[in-house]
């Protein structure tokens, strides 16, 4: 499948997406988007309600996160645990107010994710999944959660090689909180749109091929895929999930691999 669809490495946003400081920048960026999954959508002749949109708050302080709520966000992704604990603290007067954890989690911040989060997009190892479950379990709490799958080899990447993800699979059901949701990736930096493209297409057959051999229980449709400088690819191919911060708060300050440690600063395939 082809389109014409621009893309832009995760990290090219500076400057592209001027900072959402208003309420009125919180509701038009959001309608832009929404126009653009729709568009994305009737390419390919998808309902764009088989599309959620997952605003993704990292770095932003608490006031511009208010109004994203205020806009009408009523769940919100972090990659940092630390982060993401101290503003789900400060808002809690705001009620109807979810967390997804987006990033890479070390097994000793797992009792804090089953403290407050709805979802975790970012599980890659049995010990973390075996760490949430106990401090799930604790508090009488579920947790949505997605797989992540590296799907473009970069060494750099979190997540499971692809061909390790079945036999992952197989052993959740044995972690009675986790709702297994389906498979998170985050694609190639790259401009190269075929590039980028593979990786959310890897993530479909995978998902394809899971969903025939799951365990009972566990449910395979979820795919996460798609961020500000590539949803509109990984929509095309399949994806339910798409995790978008710089395009509804507006450019990040700093260059991704601030936000991402561990990976190297100067990436495969700049334009
Ligand atoms: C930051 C982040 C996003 C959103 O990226 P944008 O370029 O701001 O849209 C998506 N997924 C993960 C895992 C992230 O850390």
């Amino acid at each position: 499948m082809r389109s014409t669809v621009s893309i832009e490495p995760g990290h090219m946003g500076h400057g592209r997406y001027p900072e959402a400081v208003t309420l009125e920048d919180f509701g038009r960026n959001l309608a832009d988007v929404q126009a653009r999954i729709e568009a994305a959508c009737a390419r390919v002749g998808r309902d764009p309600a088989t599309v959620r949109l997952l605003p993704v708050s990292k770095t932003y302080p608490e006031a511009r996160l208010r109004l994203a709520h205020a806009a009408g966000c009523r769940m919100l992704g972090e990659n940092k645990v630390q982060e993401a604990y101290l503003k789900w603290h400060a808002m809690q007067d705001l009620g109807e107010l979810q967390w997804s954890i987006v990033g890479h989690l070390q097994t000793n911040k797992a009792g804090r994710v089953a403290r407050f989060a709805t979802e975790f997009q970012a599980l890659d190892s049995l010990r973390v999944a075996a760490a949430l479950d106990r401090h799930l379990q604790a508090w009488g709490r579920g947790l949505d959660v997605y797989v992540q799958v590296n799907t473009s080899g970069e060494p750099s990447k979190f997540g499971l090689t692809p061909e390790d993800v079945e036999a992952f699979v197989k052993q959740l059901p044995a972690f009675s909180s986790l709702r297994v949701r389906g498979l998170m990736t985050l694609a190639l930096f790259s401009s190269e749109a075929d590039r980028v493209r593979q990786c959310f297409v890897r993530l479909r057959t995978l998902r394809d091929v899971l969903r025939q051999v799951a365990p009972i229980g566990v449910q395979f449709d979820g795919l996460s895929m798609g961020m500000s400088g590539d949803f509109e690819v990984a929509i095309e191919e399949g994806a339910t999930v798409v995790r978008i911060g710089q395009a509804i708060f507006g450019a990040r300050p700093l260059p991704d691999s601030h936000y991402w440690p561990g990976e190297p600063s100067s990436k495969e395939s700049q334009p």
